[in-house]
């Protein structure tokens, strides 16, 4: 067995733990562990074989023994036995068709059915209202439903993460190029979609009919098909010849409000030969929401931050200790990392009392002394109450070097109320920064009742800048709410809020969603260095003649920033802002330490 055998039968082992419902924790283990399989460069049979399986990352004493069955009997008998009971391929379709896995189980069993097909053929047989429970409602709104089943859409949408992890390696199998809604980094996918150029596609679409994360093809055409995932996700590829590829790869990419804005697309290799042919220049994916023919500002990098302001440690709910975190992010090539744990006021998970946070300081202080130049922030996250007040006593506020102010506790607010309390949150001297501001679970909880045009105003004043946090359940502020925040002249920050090193790598879906707000390396606080940003004060301007935030990296660089806008606000993207117009300033400070 090679690795890429071994890789994709844990994957489908974790797709049948997940059709039962098991622990996620498992279920992830399983996922990692099939990534790592497949990244490794020994042979991994042999590993498990010499019984060192578990000096591979992420393999633990349960997955070993799995591997050694695999390795030893060629299979994972009760993988098996789970395949045969829990028929994925019906459970996938179900799901896609909103039932969820028991209930669709329960039909398959009473009409005894064995596959999405038979199923479907048992509905359009009428047969379905032979099963116990099932009226002639129920009857018509699953038959309605297999009737739309074509649509390559998921209507509850997945988040940006998941999407990448299922698209990125759907692609990867394929040799195929991601599109659809993750080649945007929308925060919620709805149409994931892969594009494979060939002349002859037949190879193509059975290697996708047979790929693990796919348990049931659903629709099948001469260049396309569409498949389901175990959760009932549907995947669109599409097999142009080579000469269309980068046509087919714009229009699985979308938007289609993007698209219809442009000229029918002419046949091309690439995007590059489409986009030419068009006279338009090429448009990074994260832009192609509304109609845009312009030259494109030139977007923030991941390569151009130089350090994280949001992350947690074993003093909060972090997973691993200071020393650890800051040596990851050390690893990533930061210059510095901000440790914000929790304050009392969060509730379910500890937080740090004002005793605490010195201590941390102390332990803060011995890990810099270890790894300077790189710098670990002592920072927090503090709770605001819900009268407005912070969680923390002044004192111990003013000796932190970045605090970032946070509304966990009381989102049900009404409007008013909400805003007036991050409002004198944004008032007090130490803070820099409001966390995930509108408070939003994507898919899951709305954004709080924030007026967020005021919050920006006084951010602005007060020298504040916004998150853009990077938990792939928050992406918050969205990339539509950074595009305002920037019109406004509020400053932004991209962080992961990181509960483990590997949560550092979430950085991607921050930058990510800053980009589709449009912003470039000067509106983004964290590409700074380090002198720009801590031990200097924000105060409102006309307090003092410090330097605006936005001259405080060189002059060459502020001249570069000054043009970037003046670019994009020819083009009328985005409001103009002078930087050394903005009512922000930020004082530099020599850094002790
Ligand atoms: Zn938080
Ligand atoms: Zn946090």
């Amino acid at each position: 067995m090679d690795n890429a055998e071994i890789a994709d039968r844990l994957d489908a082992f974790a797709a049948v733990l997940e059709l039962g419902d098991a622990n996620p924790y498992t279920i992830r283990a399983y996922r990692r562990a099939a990534e790592t399989v497949r990244d490794s460069a020994v042979p991994v049979a042999e590993l498990v074989a010499a019984g060192r399986g578990r000096e591979l990352r992420g393999i633990g004493a349960g997955i070993e023994g799995r591997l050694r069955e695999l390795v030893a009997t060629g299979q994972i008998a009760e993988l098996a036995e789970l395949e045969r009971d829990l028929v994925p391929d019906l459970v996938g379709l179900g799901r896609y068709l909103g039932l969820s896995a028991q209930r669709v189980i329960d039909i398959a069993r009473a009409l005894d059915v064995h596959s999405a097909g038979e199923l479907r053929e048992a509905a359009a047989a009428g047969r379905l209202r032979e099963v116990p429970g099932i009226g002639p409602k129920t009857e018509a709104q699953i038959a309605s439903a297999l009737a739309r089943e074509t649509e390559a859409r998921s209507p509850q949408g997945v988040w940006l993460n998941r999407a990448w992890d299922l698209v990125g390696g759907i692609a990867r199998d394929l040799d195929a190029e991601p599109a659809g809604d993750v080649r945007r980094w929308c925060d919620s996918c709805h149409q994931l979609a892969v594009v494979r150029a060939a002349s002859r596609p037949d190879a193509v679409l059975a290697r996708f009919a047979e790929l693990p994360q796919i348990v049931a093809v659903i629709e099948h055409g001469e260049r396309h098909a569409v498949g389901v995932t175990v959760d009932g996700v549907p995947v669109e590829l599409t097999v142009p010849e080579p000469s269309w590829f980068g046509t087919a790869l714009m229009r699985a990419t979308g938007s289609p409000d993007y698209l219809a804005a442009l000229k029918p697309l002419p046949a091309g290799p690439n995007e590059d030969a489409v986009y030419a042919a068009l006279g338009v220049p090429w448009c990074p994916p994260e832009l192609r929401e509304a109609p845009f023919c312009g030259e494109p500002p030139p977007l923030v990098e991941v390569e151009q931050i130089r350090g994280d302001l949001h992350c947690h440690t074993t003093w909060s709910d972090g997973r691993v200790s200071v020393a650890e975190m800051a040596r990851a992010a050390r690893a990533r090539g930061y210059e510095y990392l901000a440790i914000c744990d929790h304050t009392p006021a969060v509730g379910a998970v500890q937080g740090l009392t004002p005793d605490d946070v010195r201590r941390q300081g102390e332990e803060i202080a011995a890990v810099n002394a270890e790894l300077s130049p790189f710098r670990v922030l002592r920072g927090i996250e503090c709770d605001i109450l819900p009268d407005g007040r912070l969680d923390l006593p002044d004192d111990v506020l003013a000796e932190l070097d970045w605090v970032q102010a946070s509304v966990h506790g009381g989102q049900r607010m009404p409007g008013a109320e909400m805003t007036k309390r991050v409002e004198e949150a944004l008032r007090h001297p130490a803070v820099r920064c409001l966390s995930h501001p509108t408070g939003r679970l994507i898919n899951r909880r709305p954004e709080n009742a924030l007026d967020l045009e005021r919050i920006f105003d006084v951010a602005r004043a007060q020298g504040v800048a916004l998150e853009v946090n990077g938990l792939p359940a928050r992406l918050d502020l969205s990339g539509e709410h950074v595009r305002d925040a920037l019109r406004a002249g509020v400053p932004i920050v991209c962080s992961t809020d990181a509960h483990s090193p590997a949560g550092l790598d979430n950085i991607t879906l921050a930058i990510a969603t800053a980009r589709r707000g449009w912003a470039t390396a000067a509106d983004v606080l964290n590409t700074r260095p380090l002198e720009a940003l801590v031990g200097c004060d924000r105060r409102p301007a006309g307090e003092h003649s410090g330097r605006p935030w936005g001259a405080s990296h060189g002059a060459a660089a502020s001249r570069e920033g000054h043009r970037e806008r003046r670019a994009v606000g020819d083009r009328g993207q985005r409001k103009c802002g002078n930087a050394d117009q903005r009512s922000m300033s930020w004082r530099v400070r020599v850094l002790v330490g």
